[in-house]
């Protein structure tokens, strides 16, 4: 069995009703806190009040920042960490999806190192330090992980382009992971983070960084997001179903803090780079039928295990076999569960693949890919997905 190190400094509070505990947590890094959030719509309005309210009996003064979008750009970071400086913020608090958590991180960097965020991506030399503001994540969503990851993506618009600070600094020092909260999230995004959780915990599995405890936590991953996620999808309410994908989501979140993803992520990030309005997700359901087509007989036994997880008959099927099966089931999935969709219905034009190509070779995720695509192999990938 492969040796390997642990460590996990994130706390994690996790289960209903666990958004009470916000104030005794940030009370820990002072009195006052920046909540970083996406604009204040109906369903973040309420929660912000009860937010505003744990925090102020806890004793401690909030500023609200709410210009974060989805796929958070530079400009709007530095815009949080001015706001952070001013107040004289003490911690910062990730309340939403990916995105508000993405951002808490980012804007907990810029706000106490010269430059802006784009300075401290994970391959300059220059690095987040112990300056960095303690951040608290509270996930409203169940799929990036962000809540216990050291990642946080942000967009350069001017640029096209999507990267990431990857950093313990940018741990959040606490998760909560309230199931409650998650209630809210509209059917599709619930698909596309569901997927997204999905996928963190697959290409984990995949990643050469797995080890025995990442495949634990994997393969239970992927069978709750299998078991709950059409159960969410149907019943948004329903509190087990969120609760199961919410461990789903912790775990892959777990999985990739230690190994990491592979080539679906970073073909991922060059599409929501260059094109925006793409969600997470939703540019992974795009492009996972022609990943798994081209990787599976590279990784059979790993491809082998999911296609019997989507189709119990090929429990007696050789490896081979199963493998072969893999693209089609994950593609049935994709389609059950309603995010099926390819590059050309989401505004990429046919002149910009071979662009797109290029980009999804900036980020070093592909190599990480039991199969390593050539860039010719790249453009046959992305036209497979357009
Ligand atoms: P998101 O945070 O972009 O949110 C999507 C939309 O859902 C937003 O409009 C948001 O306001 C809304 N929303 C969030 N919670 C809601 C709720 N409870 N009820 C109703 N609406 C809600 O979506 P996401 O998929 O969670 O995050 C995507 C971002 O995370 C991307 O930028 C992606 O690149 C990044 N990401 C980060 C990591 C990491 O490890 N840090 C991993 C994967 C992806």
């Amino acid at each position: 069995m492969q040796s390997f190190n642990w460590n996990l400094p994130t706390e994690i509070r996790f289960g209903s009703g666990k958004l009470a505990e916000a104030g005794a947590v940030c009370r820990r890094f002072g009195t006052r806190c920046l909540v970083v959030s996406t604009a204040t719509t109906p369903w973040l309005h309420a929660l912000l009040e009860r937010v505003q309210g744990i925090l102020s009996t806890a004793g401690i003064a909030m500023t609200h920042f709410d210009g974060i979008r989805a796929n958070p750009t530079t400009e709007q970071i530095t815009a949080g960490a001015a706001l952070a400086r001013r107040f004289r913020a003490e911690m910062v608090l990730g309340l939403g999806g990916g995105s508000s958590m993405d951002a808490a991180k980012a804007i907990a960097v810029e706000a106490t190192h010269p430059g802006s965020s784009w300075d401290y991506l994970w391959f300059r030399e220059t690095q987040p330090t112990e300056q960095t503001l303690p951040v608290v994540a509270l996930t409203t969503t169940s799929g990036t992980g962000s809540q216990v990851t050291q990642v946080a993506v942000v967009t350069k618009a001017d640029e096209r382009c999507k990267s990431a600070i990857y950093n313990d600094m940018i741990l959040p020092r606490v998760a909560i992971v309230d199931p409650e909260l998650m209630c809210s999230v509209p059917r599709r995004m619930t698909a596309f983070t569901g997927f997204d959780a999905f996928t963190h915990a697959f290409e984990s599995s995949l990643h050469p960084g797995c080890h025995g405890l990442i495949d634990m936590m994997a393969r239970e991953a992927i069978s709750l997001v299998l078991h709950w996620l059409p159960k969410a999808l149907d019943h948004g309410d329903d509190i087990e179903a969120r609760s199961g994908m919410a461990l789903a989501d912790t775990l892959a979140g777990l999985c990739i803090r230690s190994a990491g993803v592979t080539l679906p992520h970073g073909m991922a990030m060059a599409i929501g780079g260059m094109y925006p309005g793409v969600a997470h997700g939703q540019a992974l359901a795009i492009v996972y039928p022609a990943f798994a087509a081209f990787t599976a007989d590279a990784a059979p036994a790993r491809f082998a295990w999911l296609a019997r997880q989507l189709d119990p008959s090929l429990h007696g099927a050789a490896d081979a076999v199963a493998a072969a099966r893999s693209a089609s089931l994950i593609n049935d999935f994709i389609v059950r569960i309603g995010i099926s969709d390819k590059l050309s219905n989401v505004g990429v034009p046919r002149d910009e693949l071979d662009s797109l190509a290029a980009a999804c070779m900036v980020l070093s995720d592909y190599k990480n890919n039991p199969r390593v695509a050539t860039a010719e192999e790249m453009r046959a990938l992305v036209l497979r997905s357009w």
